[in-house]
């Protein structure tokens, strides 16, 4: 079962300052949890947790998070800037990217960002665009193939557009090398979202295997690696979450079976953990407008998927909770839908729920991670506030929603921008 973060009466009492939609965060789970990852970790003496930042780059958020001692990986030019707002700077920031566009690596040199290079030709394009090579350098890297454990397959990085080749690891760090890196770092992501203890111990003893060879092969001088993202959560109520303890231990074992007699104790483990820090502890709120009895039976609600996009991108499963119903009998079945002109604008399809009368609150769960961050603005529709329940139990704003007049800011350059501004105030 599946328990929200808020009742239906702090709900009622915060959407009379601010109306629904909005996207709640439960700042006491963020830390919490937090806490536990330091705590998994806390053997390894360089630990250090980056947080995705595209997972959700609220600074509000990202400085909870660095006020437990979490660093920041970004992808791109404003996650760095972002990043570099909160104050970090230096070896708190990853910089994980791909197709890099020079000035990206300008400015992560510039703010003294760790930069991780995703391909072999980068080396010369990033030596060539920064005028050297960073003494701290990372490589990402790409076994191919499927990855696999005991359940099965759970992913395809033979496909993937990421990571180097083990020869191109192997070639790139003793070119990195001779161009005056001292420090190296190694990165893979080979699965998203798994539900098992056992994927980052895996990909550990992939890893450590791998930086065992490198270093043998090359003489470089491993420091760092880097476990990135791919932790999961359990969306489903059915599922068992991770237990980030048992994960830890994991991966300590492996540390010290190929590590330790390699003479790497110093090596120290990074994790780029997007989901599994701050999905859970994020919602979105939204409100029932509408019902609809035609060959099925749907509810319409505030939201759409321009709020939460996982459900129409992937068919991902976002479990719901009618607030003041947690404990109704589940014996109505309906789409959940938004109102956007695409059909696959639904939270749920034929899901079991209590009856749901207009003006219900939804606590739609899960969506702290890949959830605001992945809207868009499709069909003109605004993105939502979002707001943050403090451990004292008040709320803050800490992201306001848009408004029309953000949705036509960027055709400030015609002259119908007059025009609209003038509709805008008109309707004020
Ligand atoms: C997306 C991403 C992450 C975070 O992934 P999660 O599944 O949210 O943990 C970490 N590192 C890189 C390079 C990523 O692209």
């Amino acid at each position: 079962m599946k328990k929200p973060f808020v009742t239906k009466a702090q709900i009622e009492e915060i959407v009379k300052k601010y109306p629904t939609p909005f996207h709640i965060y439960d700042e006491k789970g963020i830390i919490e949890n937090a806490k536990a990852v330091y705590d998994a970790f806390s053997w390894n003496k360089g630990f250090r947790e980056y947080f995705a930042v595209k997972a959700n780059p609220n600074p509000v958020l990202l400085d909870i998070l660095r006020s437990v001692g979490c660093g920041f990986d970004c992808s791109s030019m404003t996650e760095l800037m972002l990043s570099s707002a909160v104050g970090a700077s230096g070896e708190e920031i990853m910089f994980s990217s791909n197709d890099t566009p020079a000035e990206e690596f300008v400015y992560a040199d510039k703010i003294n960002a760790i930069i991780n290079l995703d391909d072999f030709t980068h080396i010369e394009f990033l030596e060539k665009t920064i005028g050297k090579i960073p003494e701290t350098i990372s490589c990402r890297y790409n076994p191919g193939g499927v990855f696999q454990m005991s359940n099965g397959i759970m992913d395809n990085p033979g496909d993937a557009k990421y990571g180097m080749t083990k020869d191109q690891l192997i070639e790139g760090f003793k070119i990195l090398k001779e161009k005056g890196a001292k420090r190296f770092g190694i990165h893979a992501f080979l699965a998203s979202n798994t539900v098992t203890n056992e994927y980052y111990p895996q990909l550990a003893g992939q890893l450590f295997e791998l930086a065992v060879e490198l270093k043998e092969k090359t003489g470089a001088h491993i420091t760092f690696i880097n476990l990135s993202g791919g932790v999961g959560i359990p969306y489903k109520p059915d599922q068992k979450g991770n237990d980030i303890a048992e994960i830890g231990k994991g991966v300590h074992e492996q540390y010290d079976k190929i590590l330790v007699p390699a003479g790497m104790d110093d090596v120290a483990i990074y994790t780029e953990m997007g989901r599994f820090m701050m999905a859970p502890y994020g919602a979105l709120v939204t409100k029932a407008i509408h019902e609809k009895h035609i060959y099925k039976e749907y509810i319409g609600v505030d939201a759409c998927a321009v709020n939460l996009m996982r459900p129409a991108m992937y068919g991902a499963y976002h479990h719901i909770t009618v607030l003041g119903k947690e404990n109704a009998p589940l014996d109505h079945v309906y789409d959940v839908t938004g109102s956007l002109c695409e059909n696959n604008d639904k939270f749920a399809i034929e899901r079991s729920l209590p009856e749901i009368e207009k003006g219900d609150y939804l606590f739609i769960h899960d969506t702290g991670a890949h959830g605001y961050s992945m809207g868009y603005n499709y069909n003109g529709k605004l993105k939502s506030a979002e707001l943050l329940l403090k451990q004292d139990g008040s709320v803050e704003l800490i992201r306001r929603a848009e408004t029309p007049k953000d949705y036509f800011a960027t055709l400030d350059c015609l002259s119908v921008s007059a025009k609209l501004n003038k509709i805008i105030d008109e309707e004020k």
